[in-house]
């Protein structure tokens, strides 16, 4: 007999559907069979749901400020929107600028963290804490003092950037790597005016890595953390490529190739620690709003994970005082709104 479901899917439909990775946590032998986007399907079809949230937000679009203090993104053109949803079934939808590319900037945070913690798993907590922060992402770390509170403010940042030079040959080109293979991409590319344009002006980030790499807790010099910082930031990617290189977050660890760079436990604490710390002193304000683990970053995007069903990223460049994109955060709680769709 048919086992009946409350969204009308039954265990015979089920049978078909098989994903190509492990178990979704939670779901137990249903897990093991079907999303949770079947067993949890949006109020309203993803791609009404995008339309929709273009139109409510085009009031939104350009108030705040681009950021100024590193020029080559003070030239972006503020009137930018897109937002674009992938999902765990590989589909991809999106409206507005979703495939324009935009410097990923503070997103690359998350990335370079899953890395090491494919390599370092639990040992990185030694290093960088998990505490919110209601800092600014650049607070000056204190000199002697405790470990950076959380690896998305620039402090945590550089420590993480710090433990990948001494365990990888070329975590630069690691890192992109990851980004081109997940995100369809083979030719993302680092824009080199952001990286010139940052390192001429970011003279605070410069301090901020020396203060890290005179803390006596990690052993590469201050210009190779810097370096690899910036380079790391400068990434040029788009709304729909940025979903698709953080789906691994919604399957529990698992790459597009069906290998696991996470186990599901450790994702699901990377995920926890995006929802605490991914927004700076806006987090508790976007757990409230989204209800999604998510990353912003000072080029306008914003890249929010679904567990189990995929990931929405969002871009319009013109930020808030916590240097998070206005609009970009309204997409985001709108989306999560009009399908359902959050973690809570
Ligand atoms: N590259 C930027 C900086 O370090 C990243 C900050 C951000 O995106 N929040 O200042």
């Amino acid at each position: 007999m048919a086992l009946e479901l409350t969204h009308g899917y039954s265990s015979t439909d089920m049978m078909d559907v098989r994903l190509p990775y492990p178990g979704l946590m939670g779901l137990g032998e249903l897990g093991a069979r079907c999303t949770r986007e079947q067993l949890n399907p949006p109020s309203m079809p993803v791609p009404d749901a995008l339309a929709r949230v273009r139109d409510l937000v085009r009031d939104d679009i350009g108030a705040g400020e681009v950021h100024h203090e590193i020029p080559a993104l003070a030239k972006v053109d503020p009137r930018f929107f897109g937002i674009a949803f992938a999902g765990v079934d590989g589909s991809v939808v999106g409206v507005g600028d979703w495939t324009r590319q935009f410097s990923i900037q503070s997103i690359s945070k998350l990335f370079s963290l899953a890395l090491l913690l494919s390599l370092d798993g639990d040992e990185v907590w030694q290093h960088v804490g998990r505490h919110p922060s209601a800092a600014p992402y650049n607070e000056l770390p204190e000199i002697g003092g405790p470990v950076p509170r959380n690896p998305f403010i620039n402090a945590g940042a550089l420590v993480v950037v710090g433990r990948l030079l001494e365990l990888m040959d070329d975590p630069r080109r690691s890192l992109l790597d990851l980004l081109r293979v997940e995100s369809g991409n083979p030719s993302l590319r680092v824009d080199e005016n952001v990286v010139e344009s940052e390192r001429a002006h970011g003279g605070r980030n410069a301090v901020i890595a020396d203060l890290i790499a005179t803390s006596g807790r990690l052993s590469r010099p201050s210009g190779q953390l810097l370096e690899q910082y910036l380079h790391q930031c400068a990434i040029a990617m788009s709304c729909a490529e940025l979903a698709k290189a953080g789906l691994f977050l919604a399957r529990g660890g698992v790459l597009s190739d069906g290998r696991a760079l996470l186990s599901g436990s450790t994702t699901k604490r990377l995920n926890a620690t995006l929802l605490t710390c991914g927004a700076y002193g806006a987090s508790s304000d976007m757990a409230y709003s989204v209800g999604l683990p998510l990353k912003t970053g000072i080029g306008g995007g914003i890249l929010g994970v679904l567990p189990g069903i995929g990931t929405v990223c969002a871009w319009s460049p013109s930020l808030d005082a916590h240097g998070n994109s206005i609009a970009a955060a309204k997409a985001m709680s709108l989306f999560t709104t009009l399908t359902g769709w959050s973690v809570f």
